[in-house]
């Protein structure tokens, strides 16, 4: 029988892709709820999802920061059913945690964190009910390690990754599974947005040297980062599918081949010291040396087919 599918920020990038990707499935195994906050953004959805609208794919408002709109969504769909959730929506922020307000870093974990809690209270117990369902949630490798600037977005999704490693034994007990997309960079409105904001950043707050360090070496080599480590939504999208169909579906599954060394760092050191080592000198104290290894990498993308094999991508 066809599954239905609910997910969430589909006015643009994973979301979107997702959507499209999963109601135009050949065998039409899945029939899409793709949702988003404000209905006035669905054109391009609508423009790419053509004659899948009405058959395959239907869209509805869905706010992640509102209870109630997500009540009215849910109840909206027949006999409440969803047998798969991907929770997308969320946004960035990145920049000195003193030129951010607190207003600006609540709404952020407002939006990554509590907006999967909120699902996750209406749909959990229609899931655990009828002992049936996969939730999928995009993460991020920020979920797994820290990077400069980036505080509280990654603070969002390492309480998204806390939470759901807590909630997937109860899963377990339920036969529900629940997988983390850990996606590295990706070219998407977001990165577009989270870098002009940054640019946009009033620096007045913090001192010279880390206004510096934010300008002439985060934003200067931001581009170049998601240029050459950067996927596609389609990609996340095409990893993202594998894993619905996969028999038994990870825990885990990290997107990006490319970015696997980094956060193998912080798995081969208990101490912690491993990756923040590695990360400083990188950025302090070997500017050449990292552009060098974004240069090799860039000349082993080229050269790498495009396809992906699941089992070696996925992480440990
Ligand atoms: P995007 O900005 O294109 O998509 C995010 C979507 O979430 C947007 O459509 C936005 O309108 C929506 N959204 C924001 N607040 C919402 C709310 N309150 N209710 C409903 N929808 C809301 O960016 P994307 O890259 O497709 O991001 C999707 C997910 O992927 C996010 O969770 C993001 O953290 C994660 N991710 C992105 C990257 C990246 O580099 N782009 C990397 C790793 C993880």
């Amino acid at each position: 029988a066809q599954k239905t599918v609910l997910i969430t920020g589909c006015s643009s990038g994973i979301g979107l892709a997702l959507a499209v990707k999963m109601a135009t499935d050949e065998q039409k195994r899945f029939k899409v709820y793709a949702t988003m906050r404000n209905l006035t953004k669905k054109d391009n959805l609508v423009e790419v999802a053509g004659n899948t609208i009405g058959n395959t794919l239907e869209i509805k408002q869905l706010d992640v920061c509102s209870e109630a709109s997500i009540k009215m969504c849910v109840s909206s769909i027949p006999n409440r059913r969803i047998d798969i959730l991907v929770s997308n929506a969320g946004m960035g922020l990145i920049g000195p945690i003193e030129c951010q307000t607190i207003e600006e870093m609540q709404k952020v974990m407002d939006t990554n964190f509590f907006g999967l809690v909120r699902l996750l209270k209406e749909i959990l117990p229609d899931m655990k009910r009828r002992k049936s369902g996969h939730i999928i949630i995009i993460s991020s490798v920020m979920g797994i390690q820290g990077i400069l600037f980036n505080d509280v977005y990654a603070a969002s999704k390492f309480a998204v990754e806390g939470f759901c490693e807590s909630l997937a034994i109860q899963a377990l007990k339920f036969k529900l599974n629940l997988t983390l997309i850990e996606p590295g960079p990706v070219l998407t409105e977001f990165e577009n947005k989270v870098f002009e904001d940054g640019m946009k950043m009033d620096l007045s707050a913090t001192d010279e040297e880390t206004a510096e360090m934010f300008v002439n070496i985060y934003l200067k080599n931001y581009k170049q980062i998601f240029e050459t480590l950067g996927q596609t939504a389609e990609d996340i999208a095409e990893h993202t599918v594998k894993i619905i169909l996969a028999e038994n579906p990870p825990f885990r599954h990290q997107a990006n081949a490319l970015y696997t060394p980094m956060t193998t760092l912080k798995y081969a050191d208990p101490n912690g010291d491993l990756p923040i080592d590695t990360f400083y000198k990188m950025i302090f104290q070997h500017d050449k040396i990292f552009s060098a290894s974004l240069n090799f990498i860039k000349l082993l993308r080229w050269k790498s087919k495009k396809s992906f094999d699941l089992g070696g991508t996925s992480s440990q």
